[in-house]
């Protein structure tokens, strides 16, 4: 569910119409729904009630600070993945004990970053990382609470690029070594280890991959237990998969996923620790374009939007789908129309979608891109010099510019000529 309807023939962020924004912000540009996000991650922290536990949202999924400071006002952790995150939240206001750091490539100067300003743990994804830790917390005076990831070697059903839990993956070590590594890490003068964390993979829409994981992790939380580690938190990562397409089955629900947790980790007592990103700000945004022209073909329609795969990649990266609807709710009846939905820049990569079944629309036009909260804004860039487009932020009947588009001359003066040129 979301905050973006139709009213009075008008699609609307919660209580503000999108052509309202447009004719402030100019389009490209992406929306926000405050009480989506809110509702999003009321869903986990409700969903686990009763459980001690913390959501650590995975800022990587939608970094921008109003969103950070709207999810924190909420009791919310971050789940960082690079130095520039860790910083991103404290500067959102996220005390270092509601931090994980997670990430495969964690640098000492990351780590150093982290520990000088307060982490809650960091999830080890090596034994070459736990030794550069250890070295970089003792350097310091400091011992730091770390989980080690576990790579259960379970196939999470989802985009190869984003399944992370298999052995030929890069991430986490293998569910088999872990008695060794942990014991390694017990030994280290700078770690403390507090748990287990696991992360198979994003976009999922099947609960049974993660039954496997979690049970896995149950047994291997027993074993270790047994081996003199006090092993009380269990970082279950993120990853639940959310509706993209509307007429696809719906993926899992938040609440049976938290129903499954209880079940197959409830009796450890361990605290919870749950990692997600798309589902918490993937539905809590749209990406509004103009169409700029409508093109004939030989054998189709193109609709030529102002927004590209610069803003949102995640059609071309991942031939994934996005619904696009008109700003302007469709008169009932009307007969769809099949367009390949396209942008500007210069290469065929660059299409939203082809022989989509849409309403008519017409140049001039606004079309929204349903589903672009998480992954969006987060990965877009500059390419062919097209300004990174605004995010606004709705909250009822206000709205908020919360990254302004720049300006040419600010991305221009950003290069530097060297002095013998
Ligand atoms: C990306 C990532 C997540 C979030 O995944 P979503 O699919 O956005 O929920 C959580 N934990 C880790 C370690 C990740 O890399």
């Amino acid at each position: 569910m979301d905050h973006f309807l139709y009213r009075d023939g008008v699609l609307h962020a919660e209580d503000v119409a999108l052509p309202e924004i447009a004719a402030a912000v100019g389009t490209p540009f992406y929306v926000y729904s405050t009480a989506t996000l809110e509702r999003h991650f009321k869903l986990f922290d409700d969903g686990l009630a009763g459980l001690d536990h913390l959501i650590c949202y995975a800022m990587k999924a939608n970094s921008n600070q109003a969103v950070l400071k709207t999810l924190a006002a909420l009791g919310a952790g971050m789940d960082v993945v690079s130095g520039g995150e860790y910083l991103r939240a404290r500067a959102a206001g996220v005390p270092g004990e509601r931090i994980v750091f997670s990430g495969v490539g964690k640098t000492r100067a990351e780590m150093r970053l982290a520990l000088e300003g307060g982490v809650r743990q960091v999830n080890l994804e090596s034994e070459p990382e736990m030794l550069a830790l250890s070295e970089v917390a003792a350097g310091m005076g400091v011992v730091v609470p770390v989980s080690v990831r576990v790579n259960p070697d379970v196939d999470a059903k989802t985009h190869e690029k984003i399944a992370t839990g298999k052995a030929e993956n890069k991430f986490g070590i293998p569910i088999s070594r872990a008695s060794d590594v942990y014991a390694q890490a017990a030994r280290l003068p700078g770690l403390k280890v507090v748990g287990i964390d696991v992360h198979i993979g994003s976009q999922l829409t099947d609960l049974a991959p993660y039954e496997q994981a979690f049970l896995l992790v149950a047994a291997l939380t027993e074993r270790l237990r047994a081996e003199g580690h006090d092993i009380r938190r269990l970082d279950l990562g993120g990853g639940l998969g959310i509706p993209y397409e509307r007429s696809n089955q719906a993926p899992p629900l938040p609440t049976e996923y938290c129903d499954l947790i209880r079940r197959t980790v409830g009796h450890l007592g361990c605290e919870i620790e749950l990692e997600p990103g798309r589902l918490i700000a993937g539905n809590a945004g749209l990406m509004v374009s103009s169409v700029i022209y409508l093109k004939s073909g030989e054998d189709r329609d193109f609709l030529i939007l102002d927004s590209a795969m610069n803003d949102l990649i995640r059609p071309s990266m991942y031939a994934s789908f996005h619904e696009i609807v008109p700003v302007a709710e469709p008169a009932p009846g009307i007969e769809p129309r099949r367009y390949d939905v396209v942008g500007p820049v210069c290469e065929s990569g660059d299409t939203f979608a082809r022989q989509r079944l849409m309403s008519p629309v017409q140049a001039g036009d606004l079309v929204a891109f349903r589903s672009a909260g998480a992954y969006g804004a987060v990965m877009s860039s500059e390419y062919n010099t097209r300004a990174l487009i605004p995010e606004v932020l709705v909250k009822e009947d206000q709205f908020a510019v919360i990254r302004a588009r720049p300006t040419f001359d600010e991305i221009i003066n950003r290069d530097i000529i060297p002095e013998w040129l």
